[in-house]
């Protein structure tokens, strides 16, 4: 299982990935300029609420929809494209789903039709697949003993493989993603049991994955042997809830139990929870972007505090990389615990140096290059008060292509700043993930393909730093546990062959 993909030798594009996945047509998505996270999901299961229901209590059996929504309304940063519900009543499953916000696909209305005691959702950016509301999730299939679900975060590198032997033994896939592979796969073994099906479909996939499973009497969660994306176990009110981040549990006054982990597979039903490992030895290595950028600041993951680790490298930033520099400004939203961080250490004053829209949501509605150049300035308009004749030090999360950094420093220029210096609160992006983030070519990657003096130049600051790996290692509080395959080239786990482009090696 930690096969690893030597450092510069094989690369993986996920262009060529979501070509086959997508029948060549190029995602708009692909145009933003920050790595983009998948999915978030979440699931309930309530045993309050099955009596309830077999008590015909109907007012108590619409909370589990209501309780997801909230769930999934707080795991929103993690995909803005569509939204969905499925709910189960001990019979049947009853789902809704749609593009957009959760807010845009779901009412009231909508929410009181959706009667029963178990429940899981998902918002979904995509990286396989195309937009659309038929690859919205969760993905309901008919199996020999009913209806099963499946909402899904990550990517299954050897999809594409699973994919075409299945057709060929004659399964009809109604979606692009890779997830319906997965539940294919539960879906074909049920007869079995469904314990059974889930752990042999597991085993026989490759990649990340944090799922929830919902049949009509069971919810059932997961995650992948690495750990690679977060899942963690929390209850409200005698209810289970799994959800991709502790700050879903917040959002409905649930608690946290614990996180899942990697490779553990929990079942839960009206006898409780059971938990099943898959391996005896498990080799965390939880996504160091997750910390870094994807994650929302209030969650913990794996035990570990994302704002923390945010405030921790900015300290670590300035010690690294000390700056003359009159006021310290963190780019919103990721950028700003950094530069919280970079300024307690320094002792240099932090300032508000950009207000951002409220009002701009997704970011992917053009592909040209010149409207994504000025939807920058639409969501974020330089504070010229705080930054006219200062020497300013702006702190971001990362660079990807670099385009928006360039704006960013402009933006600050124009508006009278003296001098603009760059510091990235991470190590320099080299290489493309293949763990479910959404990342440009190799040859996209500024990082890739400059040195940190040409990328200086090309952005157009005054210095431009970064912080080293061992430094992110330092701000994380471990020196290992964390996958850096973006960092380093070096992934947890390898990919197949047929997902792999050999003519994508960069010397670097
Ligand atoms: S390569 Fe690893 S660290 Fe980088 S985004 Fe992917 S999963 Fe996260």
């Amino acid at each position: 299982m930690n096969e690893r993909i030597k450092k510069g030798k094989l690369f993986y594009s996920r262009r060529f990935y979501n070509n086959k996945f997508c029948n060549n047509k190029i995602r708009l998505n692909l145009y933003d300029d920050k790595f983009k996270e998948e999915c978030g999901i979440f699931g309930i299961y309530s045993p309050h609420e099955k009596n309830q229901y077999e008590a015909n209590d109907e007012i108590a059996v619409k909370k589990v929809g209501a309780i997801t929504y909230y769930g999934l309304c707080a795991l929103q940063h993690r995909g803005e494209e569509s939204a969905g519900i499925v709910v189960s009543d001990g019979n049947d499953l009853v789902f809704h789903k749609g593009m957009g916000l959760v807010s845009d696909v779901f009412d009231k209305q909508i929410l009181e039709k959706m009667v029963g005691f178990s429940a899981i959702g998902h918002v979904r950016y995509s990286t396989t697949g195309v937009s659309t509301i038929n690859n919205a999730q969760p993905i309901v299939a008919e199996s020999k003993v009913g209806k099963i679900a499946i909402a899904h975060n990550g990517n299954l590198i050897n999809a594409s493989i699973l994919k075409e032997l299945m057709e060929d033994s004659g399964v009809i896939f109604q979606t692009d993603s890779d997830s319906e592979v997965l539940l294919n796969l539960i879906a074909k073994n049920l007869s079995r049991g469904l314990e059974k099906a889930v752990l042999d479909a597991i085993l026989a996939v490759k990649g990340s994955f944090a799922i929830v499973v919902l049949t009509k009497d069971k919810l059932i969660a997961a995650r992948d042997p690495n750990g690679i994306r977060p899942l963690c176990l929390g209850k409200v009110r005698g209810s289970y809830v799994v959800a991709s981040e502790t700050c879903a549990l917040d959002a409905i006054g649930g608690e946290f139990i614990r996180d899942i982990l990697p490779s553990e597979i929990v079942i839960i039903d009206e006898n409780g929870l059971k938990s099943i490992s898959l391996y005896e030895k498990t080799n965390l290595m939880t996504c160091a972007f997750e910390y870094i950028y994807f994650a929302r600041p209030d969650s913990f993951l794996d035990g570990i505090s994302v704002y923390k680790t945010r405030i921790e490298a900015g300290k670590q930033l300035y010690r690294e990389n000390k700056v003359d520099a009159d006021i310290v400004v963190g780019i919103p939203d990721s950028g700003i615990a950094a530069a919280i961080g970079y300024s307690e250490e320094s002792g240099i004053p932090n300032s508000i140096g950009f207000i951002k829209s409220k009002y701009v949501g997704r970011t992917f509605i053009n592909p040209q290059q010149q409207i994504r150049e000025e939807k920058v300035s639409v969501k974020l308009n330089p504070l010229k008060v705080n930054v006219e004749n200062k020497r300013v030090l702006l702190i971001d999360d990362s660079i990807v292509r670099g385009t928006t950094s360039k704006r960013l420093v402009e933006m600050m220029r124009n508006s009278g700043a003296k001098e603009v210096h760059l510091a990235i609160a991470s190590p320099v992006v080299k290489f493309p993930c293949y763990f479910g983030i959404d990342t440009p070519l190799r040859s996209e990657l500024i990082g890739a393909t400059k040195t940190i003096s040409q990328i200086r130049e090309e952005i157009g600051c005054d210095s431009l730093s970064y912080l080293s790996i061992d430094g992110l290692l330092k701000s994380l509080g471990k020196d290992k546990g964390f996958c850096l395959g973006c960092f380093e080239g070096i992934y947890p786990q390898s990919a197949t062959y047929n997902d792999l482009v050999l003519f994508e090696n960069i010397d670097s």
